[in-house]
């Protein structure tokens, strides 16, 4: 039993299409969130049962469920897409969980959709391991995200570069509203539904709004937030497109991304990504692009005209020091400092400089110099030696600074080499890899011995 309450499917026409989950063949559970079930309210039983994996793979619609694809627009790559939309994924409804936060329960691999364009609507098992490992470590490790409830296997087979095996992942968050939603209405000069979905949006995560402008700075606030959380763990989302950007502030849509091994501030990852436009150090900067994209669909309700704009553009522009405060705390707790003072910057930039001349293991210089072990990760020592000296200085009297280390560097990242790892395993029907990569993330700041293999660095082959 799921207690819906659809906000989203309560809007007037035009916000989304009704479109059911195509039945697959042969569903079969393979991973079940019970935590995330627990803390939605859900039953992880019934979820387990027959009856609730049917309904994970959409052969089964749960009552109160209103199904539906939500239109959404996007600027892909610098580029206005006016009519993109769920082309795979189907929102089952909202649930309301015990403490009273709301979140959408999306069907992501759920077949086609009016949306799908070209598309087949199918999601492969690899990206659905993917996503499921990637989207509950950043949970673990505190940065908002949508989060994995579930993953089936469809019994059927997808055709990508071969035949694959077909998943489909049950994926919640607090809304999947983006800022190419807000764009889809805006780029028609649809006031009416523009203002609709800013009400909808300021009534569902920001009530302490009065007004388009006040969204709007407080979606800079959070995104500069979840940005800087990116950062901090050397994390590359790999498709910062408009249409992957939430208005809710959590990161969403784990397609290309990856966390980097070797350090190196122009590091790309997404291999559809030739221009370096959404690399490690540019993420900041193209947050504030899509940013200013989501200003000028809300300039129209801020009045219009040239004050609105200079309001809107203000707004944008605080994104920097909102950033750059949030960069100087986190980056200030790995090094062990809870009050950072205006030359830590400095202490920070010397080591990141370091780490960028060897291209040093991000996660293993950090989570090292909790144990010594950071040394070890540099080809030169003797310059790292030279940092170190004014770091000990600098936390000498910090009493706190172990524990402060130990919450904000954690000691394993999900490697891609690991998550191929397990996904190859999955193929072949072996999903006991998964389940324990699974279980080391969701303790990222825990030793066990089990678990020092994923802390290492992939060698270069
Ligand atoms: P993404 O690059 O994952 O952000 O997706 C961009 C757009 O392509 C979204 O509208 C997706 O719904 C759509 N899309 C991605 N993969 C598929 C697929 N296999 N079938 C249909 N639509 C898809
Ligand atoms: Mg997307
Ligand atoms: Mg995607």
């Amino acid at each position: 039993m799921i207690h819906f309450d659809n906000s989203y499917a309560r809007l007037p026409e035009g916000f989304f299409t009704r479109t059911r989950p195509t039945p697959v063949r042969d569903p079969r559970l393979i991973a079940l969130n019970r935590p995330l079930a627990e803390r939605l309210g859900l039953d992880a039983e019934w979820l387990a049962s027959p009856a609730g994996i049917a309904i994970l793979a959409g052969n089964d619609l749960p009552k109160g469920a209103e199904p539906i694809a939500q239109a959404y627009a996007g600027h892909q790559f610098g580029g206005f897409v006016p009519q993109l939309g769920d082309g795979r994924a189907v929102l089952l409804g909202e649930v309301v969980a015990p403490d009273g936060a709301r979140f959408d329960i999306q069907l992501k691999g759920a077949g086609p959709t009016p949306f799908s364009r070209r598309g087949d609507g199918r999601a492969w098992l690899g990206p659905v391991l993917r996503e499921y490992l990637v989207s509950e470590f950043m949970a673990a490790v505190g940065i908002p995200t949508t989060r994995a409830l579930a993953a089936v296997t469809t019994g059927e087979t997808v055709i990508r570069e071969t035949l694959l095996p077909g998943a489909v992942l049950t994926r919640i968050a607090s809304s999947h509203i983006r800022v190419g939603t807000f764009e889809f209405y805006a780029a028609r000069g649809d006031r009416e539904r523009l203002e609709l979905l800013t009400k909808h949006v300021i009534a569902r995560h920001y009530p302490q709004a009065a007004n388009a402008g006040d969204l709007l700075e407080l979606v800079v606030r959070r995104q500069a937030a979840t940005i800087a959380g990116w950062m901090a763990l050397g994390f590359i989302h790999g498709v910062m497109n408009t249409d992957n950007m939430s208005v809710s502030g959590e990161t969403i849509d784990y397609g290309p991304c990856a966390f980097m091994d070797g350090y190196h501030p122009n590091k790309v990852f997404s291999s559809i990504d030739a221009y370096g436009r959404y690399a490690w150090s540019e993420q900041p900067k193209i947050a504030v692009w899509n940013l200013a994209q989501l200003a000028s669909c809300l300039v129209p309700l801020m009045g219009n005209d040239d004050a609105s704009i200079a309001e809107a553009t203000r707004i944008v522009h605080s994104f920097p020091e909102i950033y750059q405060a949030e960069w100087l705390a986190r980056f200030a707790a790995k090094l062990g400092i809870s009050t950072p003072r205006a030359g830590d910057r400095v202490l920070i930039e010397g080591l990141l400089t370091l780490m960028a001349a060897d291209e040093a293991d991000f996660t293993r210089v950090f989570a090292g110099l909790s144990d010594g072990s950071a040394r070890a990760e540099f080809a030169d020592p003797t310059s790292f030696d030279a940092w170190a000296k004014d770091w000990h200085a600098r936390i000498r009297n910090l009493a706190d600074a172990p524990q402060i280390m130990g919450r904000a560097n954690p000691r394993r990242i999900p490697r891609n080499h690991r998550i191929e790892e397990v996904i190859a395993s999955a193929r072949e029907g072996d999903y006991a890899p998964f389940h324990a990569l699974e279980a080391a993330l969701c303790a990222p700041y825990e030793d066990r011995p089990d678990w020092g293999d994923y802390a290492q660095a992939p060698r270069p082959e």
